[in-house]
C-alpha cells in the first residue's frame, strides 16, 4: 500500500471522524491508535444534536439508532429541594432534538465501521505517534511506535510519511509538544470524580441530568436506566485531601448533596471504584505548522461544563475535512504540499466556536461552581443561580449546548 496522504494520530472522535470524512472524498488516510480498541474507562458519552445531525448528513443516524442508548432531552438543578430546568432541547428545530447517551466506545467503533467501507482508510490499532519527523522545516510524517506485531520491521517502530500530519491525540496531545505549539491555559476550579451507583426500584429516568451543590462540592447524577453515572466535583487539587480522608468521606458527601442516593452510597468500596478527570482548559495559539495541524482536545482541551468536548471534536473534524480536502486532493494527485493558508483556515473557522464555548464554561465555573466548591464544607449551601433566572437563559442555552456556535455540516464532493 503507497504512504497515505493523511496520517491522523489519535483514534478519538475528532480523529476516527476525520478519518471517515477523509476517506468518503477519496482520500487515502491512516488513523493511529495507541491503544488495541476503545473501551476506555469513562470518559463522557453525550453525542449532541450537532453530532446527530452529522450522523444524519453521513446517512449514519439509523446505525446510531442500533445501538442502546437513551435520550436525555432537559437538564436543571436542584437546590432547597426545587429542580429547576436550564436546558430543554425539545425547543430545537432539528431532526434530532436529544443528547443521545451512547457509551464512547460503540459511538467510536460506528465511525471506524462506516470508514472501513472505504479502501482508502486504515486503521492501525496499538500504533502510537511519539514523534515528528521534519525535513526543511516542514513536518512529513511520525514516529511510530507499533505493538500490533503487523507493521514495522524494526521491532513495530516505523516511519509513517504523509502530505499532512494531524494531531488528534487528545488532551496530553505528544504531537502537538513536538511540533512547539504552545497553548494558552485558562483554570478550572474543579476536578471530577466519576463513579457509577445502582439503579433502585422506583428510581425515574424521569429524574433527569440534575446539578445539585452543597458548600464545598457537587454532583451531577446522570440517570442511566441500569444504574446512575455520578460526576462529584471537588475543588481543585481536592482528591488527595479526599483521598485521605477516605471513603466514607465521598459517602458521606454525597448522600448529604444528593439525599435520594444514601441508601446505596455503601456500594462504593474504594477509590478504585472511580476515576478522576484532572479538569483543564487551554487552547493552541497557532494550530499548525507547515505539514501539520491539531484539532479536537489536542487544540483546545475543554471544561466537562455542558459535556461539550466530543461534539466540539467532530466539529473540528468536519470543518477541517471540509476544508482541506481540494488540496488534499491535490496533494494525493500530484504530490503538492498542503499551503499553510488551508491549515490556517481551519484554525480560522474553528476558533471563534471555540473561544465562544470555553468563555461560556468559565462563567459557569466562576459563577456556578468556584464559590460553593471554596465554600467551608460545614456552612449551609451556598446560593447559585436565582431560579427566576433559568426560564430565561433556557433557550439560549438550549440552543448553545444542544447545536454550537457555528455548527458545521459535511460537504459531498465530486468523484
Ligand atoms: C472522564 C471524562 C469525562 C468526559 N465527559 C464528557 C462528556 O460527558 N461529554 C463530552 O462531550 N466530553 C466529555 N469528555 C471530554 C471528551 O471525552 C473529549 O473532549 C473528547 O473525547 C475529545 O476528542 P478527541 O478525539 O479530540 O480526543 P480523545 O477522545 O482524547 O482521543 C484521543 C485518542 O488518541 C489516542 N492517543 C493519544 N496519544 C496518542 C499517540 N501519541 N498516538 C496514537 N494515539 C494516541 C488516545 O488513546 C485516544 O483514543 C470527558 C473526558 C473525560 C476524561
Amino acid at each position: 500500500m503507497p504512504d497515505p496522504t493523511v496520517c491522523v494520530a489519535g483514534g478519538g472522535p475528532a480523529g476516527v471522524m476525520l478519518g471517515l470524512l477523509l476517506a468518503r472524498a477519496g482520500i487515502r488516510v491512516t488513523v493511529l491508535e495507541k491503544h488495541a480498541d476503545f473501551l476506555r474507562d469513562f470518559r463522557g458519552d453525550t453525542v449532541h444534536p450537532s453530532t446527530l445531525e452529522v450522523l444524519a448528513e453521513l446517512g449514519l443516524a439509523d446505525r446510531l439508532e442500533q445501538i442502546p442508548h437513551q435520550r436525555l432531552v432537559r437538564a436543571g438543578f436542584e437546590h432547597a429541594g426545587r429542580r429547576v430546568d436550564i436546558l430543554d432541547l425539545r425547543h430545537l428545530r432539528v431532526r434530532h432534538p436529544y443528547i443521545a447517551l451512547v457509551p464512547q466506545w460503540d459511538f467510536l467503533e460506528l465511525l471506524a465501521a462506516a470508514a472501513s467501507a472505504y479502501p482508502e482508510f486504515e486503521l492501525r490499532r496499538q500504533a502510537e505517534a511519539y514523534d515528528l519527523v521534519v525535513e526543511h522545516g516542514r513536518v512529513v510524517g511520525v514516529r511510530v511506535r507499533d505493538r500490533s506485531g503487523g507493521h514495522g520491521s524494526d521491532g513495530g517502530d516505523y516511519t509513517l510519511r504523509a502530505a499532512l500530519t494531524v494531531a488528534a491525540d487528545g488532551r496530553h496531545s505528544t504531537l502537538r509538544r513536538a511540533a512547539g505549539l504552545t497553548s494558552r491555559a485558562f483554570g478550572a476550579p474543579m476536578d471530577v470524580v466519576w463513579f457509577r451507583l445502582p439503579w433502585a426500584e422506583g428510581d425515574s429516568a424521569a429524574q433527569a441530568l440534575t446539578f445539585r451543590f452543597g458548600p464545598g462540592r457537587a454532583a451531577v447524577t446522570i440517570p442511566r436506566r441500569t444504574y446512575w453515572q455520578i460526576a462529584y466535583l471537588i475543588r481543585k487539587g481536592g482528591f488527595d485531601d479526599l483521598r485521605a480522608q477516605g471513603i466514607d468521606a465521598l459517602r458521606r458527601g454525597l448522600a448529604q448533596t444528593v439525599p435520594f442516593l444514601a441508601d446505596r452510597v455503601g456500594e462504593l468500596t474504594s477509590f478504585d471504584d472511580t476515576s478522576v478527570l484532572e479538569v483543564r482548559m487551554d487552547r493552541l495559539r497557532r494550530w499548525y505548522r507547515p505539514g501539520m495541524l491539531a484539532i479536537g482536545d489536542a487544540s483546545h482541551a475543554m471544561s466537562p461544563v455542558a459535556g461539550v468536548g466530543i461534539n466540539l471534536a467532530v466539529q473540528d473534524a468536519v470543518a477541517a475535512a471540509n476544508l482541506l480536502v481540494p488540496a488534499l486532493r491535490e496533494a494525493q494527485r500530484s504530490g503538492v504540499p498542503v499551503p499553510d493558508r488551508v491549515l490556517a483556515a481551519v484554525q480560522h473557522r474553528r476558533q471563534l466556536p471555540t473561544a465562544v464555548t470555553q468563555a461560556v464554561q468559565r462563567t459557569v465555573q466562576t459563577i456556578g461552581l468556584d464559590r460553593t466548591l471554596r465554600a467551608d464544607p460545614d456552612s449551609s449551601p451556598p446560593g447559585i443561580l436565582p431560579a427566576w433566572l433559568a426560564p430565561v437563559l433556557r433557550r439560549p442555552m438550549s440552543r448553545f449546548v444542544g447545536l454550537g456556535v457555528r455548527p458545521e455540516h459535511v460537504r459531498t464532493w465530486p468523484d
